[in-house]
């Protein structure tokens, strides 16, 4: 059994380029279990992301905490990857795991990140959200090819 530890900053989420992490510092503690052909590393993510509030488009701090177990099959036959188990040819020595890392930290993001569940759980924008609000008022009462539908309807 060995145990590492690294960080992801904002270098890896620059790197990344996501839709949803803007910046984060998230620490990785990882054991690895190996056998022969077969590597185990489990670990957990534990930090915080700069993602954007789905209500008001604030910018939040959010915190993350998971735990993710993947296998490792040293193997040359070509065998399709599942989300916990990657295939590398069997003379491996190497493998940088930032990337599974990455992935792990967005997909224990909900769907929606919203205000209050932020670190500081913050409160949403409401005027920005009325601002929203009222735009998208004004285009579902203004439809012209509508009213000239309407019009076809009353010659008939
Ligand atoms: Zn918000």
């Amino acid at each position: 059994m060995h145990e590492y530890s690294f960080e992801l900053t904002t270098e890896n989420w620059k790197a990344r380029e996501s839709a949803r992490i803007k910046d984060g510092n998230v620490l990785v503690l990882l054991k690895v279990d190996k056998s022969e052909r077969h590597l185990t590393f489990d670990y957990t993510i534990k930090g915080e992301v700069q993602v954007d509030c789905d209500n008001c488009l604030s910018r939040l701090q959010y915190p993350i905490s998971d735990h993710v177990t993947l296998h490792i099959k040293l193997s040359d036959e070509e065998i399709e990857d599942e989300v916990d188990l990657i295939h590398l040819p069997s003379h491996t020595t190497q493998w940088d795991m930032t990337d599974h890392a990455c992935d792990s930290v967005e997909l224990s993001l909900p769907m929606k990140t919203v205000c209050s569940d932020s670190i500081n759980r913050e409160e949403c924008d409401e005027e920005y959200i009325e601002r929203m609000n009222a735009r998208s008022d004004d285009e579902d009462t203004h439809h012209p090819e509508w009213d000239k539908l309407k019009d076809l309807f009353k010659q008939n």
